[in-house]
This record gives structure tokens, sequence and C-alpha cells, in this order.
């Protein structure tokens, strides 16, 4: 059946913004999870007056809108569930300013976050927010997500960089809320509503972030363990000999095994559990403290320990961190990728607990993850050809994600909910507190128009 708002759509901007083909449509259906939905157009605004004229057209028929960035979210949270117009930033993309004396930069939200990390490195800038997909996400999405990586243990997600924004109201009002200045306290935390979001507030039109001093030197120590809960309580260990860590990632047998396949056996030490430890400041400090951190990790039961401590070394030990996704990829397996969040005393018995769950359901699990701030991504992986394989995953998927919210966890630390971990939503979140969102949600966007079909 025809769509008749596609030609009145059509007519608002010039012939390059719409696109209705069936190629487009598809490469605009999905992201890096499973789920697929065709929306029935795509807009690629050029700027803020193009968001707004096109939200004020689909607010005024409830034509669903659901925003895009790099399409490199891990939880379907770009799929346009009900259809209608899918909102591509990936035009705008332009980097607006970076001053250093401020220590600010402003964005489009189309802006490749890797891009953007580089060119204020050029300026002796940090932009701290690394997640693993840097090179292909959009700072649109990050924000949207509240993206974290690595790195965020010491200097914080993404929310802790985003000192403004200009937004799209649902119904076209363009606002700008937050500022320019490293403190602001007009009003109430608006933006914070808006980082996080998963675009169902609003579209983000363009983003002023902080940017820091790059520390001028960087180490990284690798240590092999026996058992991922030594690894573990060697974690806490570091805490209170009063370290924070720039990064401080961990990865389990199941992974390291794979990774022995995978690239053969001499690039991965031996060993069942894996710990990456980097510390960033000025030269002096991080030549002391690599040698104090040295002998903790000795001390904590580490088997091997390698230490780097210049730019080359430090890409090779994180070269290795890397190749472990791939390693993962590479057994043939599904990678039911979870990104869950524990307070740190319980990151040992997370271990334990997933041990359990691999026996009671014959499934593999490979964790690894940033276990500084108890951000694990659990990953159950599964050969989905076989019969009750899914099922078996499933429940355990629904065991882990009941005793994460009993010790105070989070679902996910990092990826959002989208439609992933909808079926789970209402466990981690309490009758009070989903009231909570719809009333937001009532208030910013009342004809539910904003990628409708996800958490609220
Ligand atoms: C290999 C891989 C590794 C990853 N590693 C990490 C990691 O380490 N840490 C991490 O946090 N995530 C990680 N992710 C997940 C993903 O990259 C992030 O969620 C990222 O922020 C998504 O950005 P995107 O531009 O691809 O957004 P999209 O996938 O396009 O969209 C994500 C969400 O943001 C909304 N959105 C996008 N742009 C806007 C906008 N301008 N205004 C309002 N809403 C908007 C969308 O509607 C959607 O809900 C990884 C993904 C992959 C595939």
């Amino acid at each position: 059946m025809a769509i008749s708002w596609l030609r009145p759509l059509a007519a608002l901007f010039p012939k390059s913004v719409v696109a209705t083909d069936a190629d487009t449509l598809q490469a605009h259906a999905g992201d890096a999870w499973f789920a697929s939905t065709l929306p029935q157009a795509v807009v690629f605004p050029r700027n803020a007056h193009e968001v707004s004229t096109l939200l004020r057209f689909a607010n005024n028929r409830r034509i669903p809108v659901t925003a895009r960035g790099a399409g490199r979210g891990y939880v379907g949270g770009c799929v346009p569930k009900k259809h209608g117009i899918v909102v591509s930033f990936a035009r705008m993309n332009r980097i607006l300013e970076i001053n250093p004396v401020d220590g600010v930069g402003v964005v489009e939200p189309g802006v490749i976050t890797g891009e953007f990390q580089a060119q204020a490195r050029r300026l002796g800038l940090l932009y701290p927010p690394d997640p693993a997909s840097l090179k292909e996400c959009s700072l649109g999405g990050n924000v949207a997500t509240n993206a974290g990586g690595p790195r965020c243990l010491k200097y914080g997600v993404t929310r802790n960089y985003v000192l403004g924004l200009q937004v799209a109201l649902a119904d076209g009002t363009l606002v700008r809320v937050g500022g320019r200045t490293q403190k602001n306290k007009s009003g109430f935390d608006l933006v914070g509503i808006f980082v996080g979001a998963e675009g169902l507030l609003g579209l983000v039109t363009e983003i002023t972030l902080r940017l820091i001093p790059a520390p001028p030197a960087r180490a990284a120590l690798a240590a092999s363990f026996a058992q991922a809960s030594q690894a573990a309580a060697c974690v806490q260990h570091l805490f209170r000999e009063g370290f924070l860590p720039s990064a401080l990632e961990l990865a389990d047998r199941f992974t390291l095994d794979a990774a022995r396949r995978h690239l053969g056996p001499g690039r991965i030490p031996k060993g069942n559990s894996h710990l990456l430890v980097e510390i960033d400041g000025q030269p002096a400090s991080v030549r002391s403290e690599v040698r104090i951190l040295a002998g903790l990790l000795q001390s904590g039961g580490a088997l091997e320990i390698t230490t780097a401590t210049t730019e080359a070394a430090c890409e090779s030990l994180w070269g290795l961190r890397r190749e472990f996704s791939a390693s993962l990829k590479a057994t043939g397996l599904t990678k039911l990728n979870e990104d869950i969040c524990v307070p740190r005393t319980r990151l040992i018995d997370l271990f334990r607990f997933t041990e359990r769950l691999q026996k009671k359901y014959r499934v593999e699990i490979a964790s690894f993850g940033h276990a500084g701030d108890g951000n694990i991504h659990v990953n159950i992986m599964a050969d989905l050809t076989k019969a009750g394989v899914r099922k078996r995953a499933d429940r355990a998927l629904d065991e882990l994600f009941r005793q994460i919210i009993a010790w105070g966890g989070a679902i996910t630390g990092e990826h959002g909910i989208g439609l992933a971990k909808l079926p789970w939503w209402p466990q981690a979140a309490s009758p009070e507190l989903r009231r909570l969102h719809g009333l937001v949600k009532k208030a910013l966007d009342p004809r539910h128009i904003l990628n409708p079909g996800k958490f609220v």
C-alpha cells in the first residue's frame, strides 16, 4: 500500500536528503546486533534546521522517527522497530571547533569518535571516552548510549565530558542545554536527561565536549594468573594500595584459549587469566609507579609479567587485548555479548558464578572486560545451529541477569537497553522507576514518535 506521507516528506527537502530505495532502507534496518526492521524512509539532514523541519512534520502526522548515528550499537537501539523514518546523522559530521584554552570541542553528532580524538590529540588534548568501536561509532551515538570504555575507570564515561547539547525536541523545537563552561549550575541537569536516552527524548544536533590535557607518558603491565579469581583479587589489592590505573582489563580462560588457537600459543602467556594494567601521567611518576605495580602483581600470584614503558610497547600489549574479540569470533560460535556491571566487591563472585552457569546449562562462557569498574563482557558462546542450545543460552542469561540485579549490579554498563535488554528491563527497574521514565517521556515526546517500541 502506498505511504501517504512520503510525497509531502520529499517535498520538504532537496532530492538528496530523503531516500526510499530498497538498498538504502535495508542499510538502515539494523546495527551490530541481530534485530532488523525496515524503515519506510531514510532522511539525511545536513543541519539542525533540517532535523527540526523533519520532526515538526513527523510529529504532526505521528510518524515514528528513529535516530541513527553510525549504526554500530550492540543492542538494536537504532532499529526502527515501528518502521517510519530513520534519521541518519552521517552527513552532520563536522568538527566545528577545538579550543585548547577553554578545553572544549564542539561537534556535529555524526563525527566519528576516533577522528575527534585524533584531532584533539594533535593539539595536546585528550577526549577520554574510548569505546572499542571508536573507529566506527559516532559521538551522537556515544552521547545517546552514554558510551564508555577501558579508560573510563580513571576518567569517567561520556556523560562526564558533555558540557552542552543542542537538541531537537519531538515537536521540532531546537533547544540548547548546558553550555561550554567547565561548571554550570543553571537550572536542572538537562544534559543528563538526554545523555543515555537512546534517542527516546530528543535528537542531538550539536555536542559541546570537555577536553583535558593529554598526559605525556603512559605505561602498561600485562600479568597472567592461574585463576581469574586471583586476578580479580589483585584488582582489589591495587585499589587498596592507592592506585587508580587508567585501565584495568581482565580476561578469563576461555578467552585466552581461543586466543591461543587463533594467534598461536607463543603470543599468549601461560595461565588461565590475563590482567592488563595501564597508567598514565608525568614520565617520572609513571616510571616509579610501574615498579611498585610490578611488585604488587608479583605478590598477588602473577605467573608472568610483561612491562611496557614506550608508546609502541604499550600498543603491542593492547594489540593482544584487542585480538580477544577476533579470537572469540574465530571459534565459529555465536557470541551473545552482554555488558553487565557489578559492584567491584562482586568481581570474584561473578567469575565463580559464570563457572557454575557453564556447567548447569552446558554452554561456554567467555568473560573479559573492564575489571576496574566491574563492567565485564560476559559472552555466552553458543552453537545456535544445535538443537536446544538457544534455549539453554537464554536460561543462562536469565539466571545471570537475575543474579546481577540481586547483587545490586546493572544489566548493561555500556551498550544500553535497546531491543536486546528489553525483556529484562522490568526486572532491572522498579515500577516506580519505570513510571518516572514514562512521565519524562510523556513530557518530552507526548505523541510517542521518538524511537517507539523501545524500553519506555
Ligand atoms: C565491536 C564493537 C565494540 C563495542 N565496544 C563498545 C565499548 O567498548 N563501549 C561502549 O560503550 N559501547 C561499545 N559498543 C557499542 C556501540 O559502539 C556504542 O553503543 C556506540 O555509542 C554506538 O554509536 P553509533 O554511532 O554506532 O550509534 P547507533 O548504533 O547508530 O545508535 C545508538 C543509539 O543512539 C541513538 N542515537 C544515535 N545518534 C543520535 C542522535 N544524534 N540523537 C539522539 N539519539 C541518537 C540511536 O537511536 C540508538 O538508540 C561496541 C560495538 C561494537 C560493534
